[in-house]
């Protein structure tokens, strides 16, 4: 029986959170995470999925995923480096390096994991990080857990990184902390002017790419690729739970001694089970399917274009980007949450975002487009949306 203050305590919290409109529910789905989406019976159009690539339910794939279960098992009931690797997990790892042009990498369970993994195994309290206001909370909790002192610098403010640069100058080693693409908005961290900095006060660069790997860049590598600064940054983490198949598993991946290191000291590699070996397999087929299939980043681009051009047109606002992830700004949380509900109605999944997870003001829906979309059910979308801000007065 819990303590009835223990009890009361959590309930009041509980009911703050409600209180302030924050409780988060989930929405069971009973079908793939395709263009749509099977739920309570109903089918939705998707416009909330980080399954960029649309390749979630990709027969490849699921193939993959399955062969390996059957010839490699289930689980490896052991972290990595005592009976956890498979050939699977070192030719993942290869893969990985060779994609991103990169001496080595280090699989986790999660890109969380890695971000939480990082910092400390290769930082101490002589050293310093530099990390943007907005970066992901898996960055924040990675570097709390770590001694070396910490520099935040105001969001993508360049003038802000080169000050705090400077204060941060008699520290042994110095790491510039960023997001590649920021989640909220889809803005893209200015990487160039950061690799300059950082050349400049001779500092690390570490980026997480997880809303990029894939698909940014002329090849898919992700923001560096796109901003050009491949071989300038020391460490990329990313995730494999977002455009590359969208299961789980994350990767730092970077120069060699660091990733040495890392597969010495950090916690969440030696004291986490490995990624299944399904997993690791799908993945390679993911990474096959970049190359074999180059029309899916195309496809998800040339989707991107239309539905930006096409809600500019219906006289919506939108944070001004290239990014798949498409911020339709409200300005009002009662509004963004009552066009999200019409939209449901509809038969469109979109989900609205109020203070505090975005500034006030700057309520919002947040679309994001995939390749799995096809144009009539951006056109579709289009249509709905028009309606559903016409209705609520948000347009006339
Ligand atoms: C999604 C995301 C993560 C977490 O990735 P997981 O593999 O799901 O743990 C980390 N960083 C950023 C920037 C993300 O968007």
């Amino acid at each position: 029986m819990m303590n009835e203050k223990v009890r009361e305590t959590v309930r009041a919290e509980l009911a703050e959170i409600k209180k302030s409109g924050l409780t988060k529910e989930e929405w069971p789905i009973t079908s793939p995470q395709a263009s749509h989406i099977i739920v309570e019976g109903r089918r939705l159009l998707n416009l909330c999925a980080n399954n960029y690539l649309g390749l979630a339910d990709h027969p490849n794939l699921i193939q993959a995923a399955k062969k390996a279960l059957d010839e490699r098992g289930y689980g490896m009931a052991s972290v990595r480096f005592i009976c956890g690797t498979q050939d699977l997990h070192t030719r993942l790892e290869a893969r990985i390096s060779t994609f991103l042009k990169t001496d080595a990498t280090l699989l986790y369970s999660s890109c969380f994991d890695a971000n939480t993994g990082l910092f400390e195994a290769l930082l101490s309290k002589e050293d310093a990080i530099l990390s943007d206001a907005l970066n992901h909370a898996s960055i924040i909790d990675g570097v709390r857990l770590c001694k070396a002192a910490r520099f935040r610098y105001r969001h993508m403010d360049m003038d802000d990184l080169e000050e705090k640069l400077r204060e941060a100058k008699n520290h042994r080693i110095r790491i510039i902390a960023t997001d590649g693409v920021f989640s909220m908005d889809g803005e893209i961290a200015p990487l160039e002017e950061i690799c300059r900095l950082a050349e400049q006060y001779e500092a690390l660069v570490m980026v997480d790419d997880s809303h990029a790997t894939g698909f940014m860049g002329d090849e898919g590598r992700g923001s560096i690729d796109h901003c050009n600064v491949m071989g300038r940054v020391d460490l990329v983490t990313s995730t494999l739970g977002k455009a590359m198949g969208g299961a789980s598993g994350g990767f730092v991946s970077g120069r060699r001694e660091l990733i040495d290191l890392l597969r010495q000291r950090s916690r969440p590699y030696l004291f986490s089970n490995a990624l299944p070996p399904m997993i690791a397999a799908a993945a390679l087929a993911a990474f096959d399917l970049l190359e074999r299939e180059p029309d899916r980043k195309k496809r998800l681009w040339a989707n991107t274009q239309f539905f930006r051009e096409g809600i500019t047109a219906i006289g919506l606002k939108i944070k001004p980007g290239v990014h798949p992830i498409i911020p339709v700004l409200i300005g009002d949380p009662m509004q963004a949450k009552e066009m999200s509900k019409r939209l449901l109605e509809e038969g469109i999944y979109v989900v609205p975002f109020s203070f505090p997870v975005v500034p006030k003001g700057e309520d919002r829906i947040r679309v994001q487009i995939s390749a799995a979309h096809d144009e009539t059910d951006l056109a579709f979308a289009l249509e709905k949306l028009k309606d559903a801000a016409r209705e609520i007065g948000i347009i006339r």
